[in-house]
């Protein structure tokens, strides 16, 4: 039997043409479909400001310099996350303090942030875990409290959505500070690579738009329609964090598929949490009344005592391929001992080793959860396919005992 894919992007010949658009109109990085692309993605979420930007993690790096961030700051976060969102504070020479996570959300825990608030917090950076939002209203009142920016990973919850003041809202109108999201193959909308920071801020917007240039004081596009001579100068040191035209034309397409991609998926998920809530021991995806997940992965907590790498084996020996639960950035070599970019070394700023059994939850969400098959045209047959290679997988009688 031919394997299932994990995941895939949804492309087709509106993107093919779009991308040749682009590239027909001469102006094929940050120009017009840029700006397109962002005043559509400002009206999807509901923001008043959108910047297109490289990478999720450009829009990070950006978000907390608007934040002030800089060297010996403490930003807080989760270690549980995708690297990057640890990565980014330390390219601003900052110190990352992580907190734990709560059981099965894999969010933040709210209850644990006061107490690693310090004189020196400049930010916190919370994340919403494979799509489903974090309780940005808890966080939220600790941020204002403290006094301090919030900024919100949202990196793979384009889509997902929150109760507000009796409605739904998208993530992004941002119900933070600033939320950035990305555009990576592995989100619901692909750019290739790319990013999108949301804020209400025009300030803070305004200079989003400076640093991704270079710092240019005057945009290319401008001194390109102007009549006059027009010299720039560069008044801040800024980045390369440009979107291209081809990109946008692509991300523009992908914005129109998400509504239908996401009902999929939500079907999807429903379905599987249908068949797993008769296999005995695994926790199905948790739920909370005031969220709703994109569904940007489909996680399972493993029932006690069946080894995670045994049962990712077998399901891919079965032709169904998994990954582990989301990484912990605490774990990883290049948060060891000796590579902390704070100066400080490890512990003198509540980061370092002796962090790290304060994140039990989050060591437990990595290695005892899985992600399954969830893809765009994923069939009724397929998901029934890895409903009983996952059923057989945790029945079996030598590996349960082992
Ligand atoms: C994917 C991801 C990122 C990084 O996104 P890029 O666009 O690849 O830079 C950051 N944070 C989280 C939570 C992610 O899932």
């Amino acid at each position: 039997m031919t394997p299932l894919p994990f995941a895939r992007p949804e492309l087709g010949a509106a993107e093919q043409q779009a991308a040749a658009r682009a590239l027909a109109s001469g102006w094929i990085t940050q120009g017009p479909e840029v700006a397109a692309f962002e005043r559509e993605f400002a009206a999807f979420v509901g923001a008043p400001y959108a910047c297109a930007v490289s990478s999720a993690t450009a829009a990070l790096h950006l978000a907390l310099r608007a934040a002030g961030v800089g060297p010996h700051d403490e930003v807080i976060t989760v270690s549980h996350s995708f690297i990057a969102t640890a990565n980014v504070i330390r390219y601003c020479g900052a110190c990352p303090v992580f907190v734990d996570v709560e059981r099965w959300t894999g969010n933040m825990d709210p209850s644990l942030i006061e107490r690693v608030l310090t004189p020196k917090t400049r930010a916190i950076l919370c994340v919403h875990q494979l799509g489903l939002p974090c309780d940005l209203a808890a966080i939220g009142a600790i941020a204002r409290r403290a006094g301090v920016p919030l900024i919100e990973d949202a990196a793979c919850a384009v889509g997902s959505e929150i109760f507000v003041d009796g409605g739904w809202e998208r993530i992004g109108r941002p119900h933070s500070d600033i939320a950035c999201f990305s555009f990576h193959p592995r989100k619901l909308v692909t750019t290739g690579d790319g990013g999108m920071l949301t804020t209400r801020n025009a300030e803070w917007d305004a200079r989003f738009r400076l640093w991704r240039q270079h710092g240019m004081s005057v945009p290319d596009t401008v001194r390109h329609g102007s009549p006059t001579v027009i010299f720039e100068s560069y008044p801040v040191l800024g980045y390369n964090y440009r979107m291209t035209d081809l990109q946008a034309a692509v991300g523009r397409e992908q914005l129109k598929r998400l509504p239908a991609l996401l009902e999929d998926r939500r079907r999807r998920a429903e379905r599987y949490n249908a068949i797993f809530s008769d296999v005995p021991g695994v926790v199905l995806p948790a739920a909370v009344a005031w969220a709703r997940t994109n569904w940007q992965s489909y996680r399972l907590g493993l029932p006690d005592g069946i080894d995670q790498r045994e049962i990712m084996q077998r399901l891919l020996d079965d032709g169904v391929p998994t990954r582990r639960g989301v990484m912990c950035a605490h774990r990883e070599p290049s948060y060891g001992d000796s590579d902390w970019s704070c100066g400080a070394g490890p512990g003198a700023c509540g980061c370092g080793p002796e962090h790290c059994d304060r994140l039990r939850e989050s060591e437990r969400a990595q290695d005892r959860t899985i992600l399954l098959p969830l893809y765009p045209g994923m069939t009724d047959e397929e998901q029934d396919r890895v409903a009983r290679a996952l059923a057989r997988a945790v029945t079996t009688r030598e590996f349960v005992d082992s």
